[in-house]
């Protein structure tokens, strides 16, 4: 067993862990990151797509990269597609911002790049990893090398940035859990064929919720509505192409361009918050702490958000010697963490047909998205929050 110490040991390096060693490396303070995946198997897995305008400025102003400025594109609006018609939101026009097509896999490859320019120490390919004395002075962290060699690192906070499946949350013993199951999941596809759209098209149909979304020129991410017990097997080619062109079919004669799929996913999802995100030396940052169904694209941003956050208040609890800031985190993350749980759930509700709906479940749906259309108030709701709450 090797023996260590850093300042800030942080378990996940995804967005909220690497994200956060990087600015805490700008303030000066070192920290660890260990990872049970491959960098490689990270760079592979396909996720979130959408930057809210302050993630961006965050990964080019805290200089991880300007690539999302030049690779990205700039999305300055959505289409809300019902009753066969497509009605756009118009970020630019009803809040002056916008958001950015940036696939996560490339935040990822921006953030690991910065750290390995940066000299940080990201392990990756652990195994066996556990955490050990959250509430002392020394929390630590145990975990077994990618070469078969057990670590032990002890620190003076220790971060929980584990994913929706946290091993780290299981040290708060007496943590409350909030959570809502939906009865949908979503079917996501790859497929190489040209965009159909140039931002991304919500489509509520009485078949099911249907996204269309892009990743490059050449390739396009789709999701529909499906059963969380759907298996991807049984669905062909074909049904799946039939079933998103009867989603999005409408008066203006609308529809797909369809190419080759080659990836197919079922995509259960829920919201779920973790009460406290503080316990002792152990703080918990994005999924692990928090997940919100992907309706609102939020997950990733949130991770970020929580990341800066958590640097902040680090920063003053090391650099100004001043602990008793660490309080202040769990309230600050939350407030944000709440208001995006709210988010997330209306724009799910809003658009997926419930399963035993009602007539006047459905003429209520399609009121109230007529509502938010209709409305200026209502479109600038969405705008706002679509493109995110400042987070400063
Ligand atoms: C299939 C899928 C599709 C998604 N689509 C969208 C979307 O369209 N829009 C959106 O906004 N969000 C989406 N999300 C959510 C978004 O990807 C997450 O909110 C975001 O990744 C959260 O970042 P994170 O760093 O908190 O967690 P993660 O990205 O999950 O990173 C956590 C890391 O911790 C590692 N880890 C786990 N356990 C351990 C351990 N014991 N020891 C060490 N490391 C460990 C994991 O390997 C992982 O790399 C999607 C999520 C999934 C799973």
């Amino acid at each position: 067993m090797i023996s260590d110490r850093t300042t800030v040991g942080i378990v996940g390096g995804g967005p909220a862990g690497l994200m956060l060693s990087h600015l805490l490396h700008l303030a000066g303070i070192e920290s660890v990151v260990i990872e049970t995946r491959t960098r490689e198997e990270i760079e592979q897995t396909h996720r979130a797509g959408i930057l809210e305008h302050d993630s961006v400025r965050l990964l080019v102003d805290s200089g991880v990269s300007d690539r999302v400025l030049t690779a990205g594109h700039e999305h300055q609006g959505i289409e809300l597609r019902f009753g066969g018609v497509s009605h756009r939101i118009d970020f630019r026009g009803l809040v002056g911002s916008s958001t950015w097509l940036y696939p996560q896999t490339d935040v990822f490859t921006d953030l690991a790049t910065a750290r390995e320019r940066d000299g940080g120490d990201a392990r990756y390919g652990v195994t066996g990893t556990a955490v050990v004395d959250v509430t002392s002075e020394q929390p630590g962290m145990l975990f077994t090398d990618a070469g078969g060699t057990p670590h032990e690192i002890r620190c003076d906070v220790l971060v929980g940035a584990d994913g929706s499946r946290s091993m780290t949350r299981s040290a708060i013993a007496d943590r409350n859990e909030f959570f809502r199951q939906y009865p949908y999941a979503w079917f996501g596809i790859l497929c190489e064929a040209p965009p159909s759209a140039p931002e991304l098209i919500y489509t509520r149909s009485d078949r099911g919720f249907a996204l269309i979304s892009q990743r490059t020129d050449a390739v396009q991410r789709m999701y529909f509505q499906c059963s969380p017990d759907e298996s991807a097997d049984d669905w062909p080619e074909d049904r799946i192409w039939s079933e998103l062109q009867s989603r999005l079919a409408g008066e203006d004669g609308f529809s797909l361009k369809e190419g080759r799929i080659f990836s197919r996913t079922v995509l259960p999802f829920r919201s779920y918050v973790c009460e406290p995100m503080r316990h002792g030396n152990l703080l918990l940052a994005g999924d692990a702490a928090h997940t919100v169904p992907p309706t609102g694209a939020k997950g990733l941003n949130l991770a970020l958000a929580d990341a800066r956050v958590l640097a902040e208040v680090i920063e003053r609890a090391i650099v100004g010697r001043d602990r008793s800031t660490l309080d202040t985190y769990p309230t600050r993350a939350l407030s944000r963490v709440w208001r995006v749980q709210y988010f997330s759930h209306w724009m799910t509700t809003l658009l997926h047909a419930v399963p035993d709906a009602s007539d006047f479940d459905k003429q209520r749906q399609l009121a109230e998205l007529t509502a938010v259309v209709e409305s200026e108030h209502g479109s600038r709701f969405l705008a706002e929050a679509y493109t995110g709450w400042p987070t400063t």
